[in-house]
């Protein structure tokens, strides 16, 4: 078997991302997966998405709520235990201790053993693409919040107890030393993308494909039909 292919769940997970449709698409077959196994997996999405689109006429606030009605199918899609919603500006996120408060709150309040957040240091993919801001500040946001601070009582006195996190697993990474099989979740995870429908315009089938053929190439290198690759860092024991 290869060793890199991560054959146990854990058994709580959250996944912290910034717009309402990157978990499904960065992660959406490892977290049905996970949760099909029984780990009790939540999503948080730091912002609203109010500013996903090119029509200057849209209305951000009724942009941000149909996201929301998105967000929450696209999770029961996946069977996810919850979805938590910050609602912080779309490209505006930063980075800073409000931000780390929060996140730290609710990792001790749901005190999960892996997080799965987008790899920081992935910012240019190839020739045509750079990596979305609040991805990048996320992923700092995500891992800073874990370790040291969730884990450590006298940061954010009042947030609960201290929590250790035992894993991160950084998904959209350019440098990835472990997969999640999810040859048995792959069509739930296109199930879930397609939930996004402000976002998709007349890109559905387009996505559909494009991340079929990524969970191949990525499974091609696990040694299984479809898998979904991260970073993983171990953070304890
Ligand atoms: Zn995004």
């Amino acid at each position: 078997m290869n060793e890199s292919l991560v054959v146990e769940p854990p058994a709580s997970a959250l996944a912290i991302y910034a717009h309402p449709d990157d978990p499904a698409i960065s992660c959406g077959g490892t977290l049905a997966s996970w949760a099909a196994a029984g780990s009790t997996v939540h999503v948080v999405i730091c912002t609203a998405g109010e500013k996903g689109t090119t029509d200057p006429e849209t209305d951000p606030a009724r942009l941000a709520a149909v996201r929301v009605t998105e967000a929450e199918r696209s999770s029961q899609v996946l069977g996810l235990a919850g979805t938590l919603l910050l609602g912080h500006l779309d490209g505006e996120l930063e980075n800073d201790t409000a931000l780390r408060r929060e996140l730290v709150e609710i990792i001790r309040e749901l005190r999960p053993e892996a997080i799965i957040s987008p790899d920081p240091l992935a910012v240019f993919f190839g020739a045509h693409h750079y990596n979305h801001r609040d991805h990048r500040v996320v992923g700092w946001a995500a891992l800073d919040a874990a370790a040291p601070a969730a884990a450590l009582p006298l940061y954010f006195k009042g947030t609960g107890p201290a929590h250790q996190v035992t894993s991160a697993y950084l998904s959209g990474s350019l440098q990835p030393s472990v997969w999640v099989d999810v040859s048995a979740t792959i069509d739930r995870k296109i199930e879930a993308v397609a939930c996004h429908i402000s976002q998709l315009a007349d890109a559905g089938e387009w996505l559909a494909s494009a991340l079929r053929d990524g969970a191949e190439d990525a499974g091609r290198e696990a040694g299984v039909a479809f898998a979904e690759p991260f970073r993983r860092i171990r953070l304890a024991p």
